[in-house]
């Protein structure tokens, strides 16, 4: 692969912004090189625009080298970055499996970026040759989603390798669900593949949504592309301050993963002996996709209880379908409660 006929001229050849705090990173007592406002300390300072502390933290988390981490304003930056580097608007395509998250078709929209939509297999396996049949010339990237959004079950960590090993465009990897998963991640395949990049987010399993910090890992010489290419100050001194103390307590996520996970194995079972229910699809995430006798009128029907469920009856193979988040005990028994009403109706 040669990254340079990749990605697109003006982005190779683009000379980035070169802000205050990256001119100067070294050891000072006073600064007055930025404009900034000498009083309400520390929010009157620029944020590190490397975000080289969080980083390190995160480099030892998931044993990945420092310089192969970029991070962006959720995975929601990621995604748009992949198609602002890479893709030629009016030009250039994106291949994606289907169903999958909503975000990598509105950013391509938004880029005006074709987007071509290849159905999973009736069990939501990737089909790996129609993937390869929807690519041509223009195709700069591939969207794998594992685990994938809605469906919940992970992609088979050798069939997403042999797409690496043999598409000579980017492969993006969404692991946003991966912390649920025992299915394995791609991190540890980044430096046998220059054409990886996998995204994972502090939105799912560390329970951080609201605070938007999502990862991409990839070559040293991506993230520095991407790193040209986002805003100098994406991510604030609060995010990055509110990061740092969640890594430090990265035991809390492992104790959240296998409460959630334990309440799945409940929840599942709940369903199964409900008169409504047709079918529970595995899930390697933190929801699971079941399919229902009607999804339109339970849904209502649970709308009207105050409960929110995902109606994922008009998309693509989940016809029937709802998607469910695992919550905690007591939700999940307030579903259920409600689902048994609507059976004994
Ligand atoms: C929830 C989710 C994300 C998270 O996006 P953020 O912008 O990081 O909150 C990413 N990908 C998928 C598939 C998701 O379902």
């Amino acid at each position: 692969m040669n990254l340079h006929d990749l990605v697109r001229p003006n982005i190779w050849n683009l000379t980035p912004y070169s802000c205050a705090r990256s001119e100067f990173s070294g050891k000072a007592s006073v600064f007055l090189d930025a404009n900034e406002n000498p009083f309400n300390s520390p929010y009157n300072r620029y944020p590190d625009p490397l975000q080289v502390e969080l980083k390190r933290l995160i480099s030892a988390e998931r044993f990945i080298s420092a310089d192969q981490i970029f991070l962006g304003v959720g995975s929601d930056e990621c995604i748009d970055l992949a198609y602002r580097v890479f893709c030629e608007p009016g030009v250039d395509n994106a291949v994606a499996m289907s169903p999958s998250y909503g975000m990598y078709q509105v950013c391509a929209d938004v880029n005006n970026i074709g987007y071509r939509e290849v159905p999973l297999t009736d069990d939501f396996q990737l089909d790996v040759k129609a993937m390869f049949a929807a690519v041509d010339s223009h195709t700069k990237l591939m969207w794998l989603c594992s685990p994938n959004n809605p469906t919940g079950n992970a992609i088979d960590i050798g069939v997403i390798r042999d797409v690496c090993q043999r598409f000579h465009g980017i492969v993006i990897v969404d692991e946003a669900y991966g912390d649920f998963s025992s299915k394995g991640t791609m991190l540890r395949y980044l430096d046998q593949y220059p054409n990886l990049v996998v995204l994972q987010t502090m939105s799912k399993a560390w329970g951080s949504a609201s605070v938007r910090l999502g990862m991409a890992f990839a070559s040293p010489e991506i993230i520095a592309i991407y790193n040209k290419v986002k805003y100098p100050y994406n991510i604030s001194l609060l995010t990055q301050q509110y990061a740092i103390n969640a890594m430090r307590h990265s035991e809390d996520v492992r104790r959240w993963v296998d409460t959630i996970l334990s309440n799945m194995k409940v929840l599942v079972n709940d369903l199964q002996s409900l008169p409504c229910v047709r079918h529970i699809y595995p899930s390697d995430a933190n929801f699971v996709l079941v399919r229902v006798e009607d999804a339109d009128a339970l849904y209502d029907f649970l709308l009207a209880r105050g409960i929110i469920v995902r109606n994922r009856n008009r998309v693509r193979k989940c016809l029937g379908c709802l998607r469910i988040t695992v919550g905690t005990a007591d939700e999940n028994n307030e579903l259920i409660n409600a689902l048994s009403e609507y059976g004994a109706k």
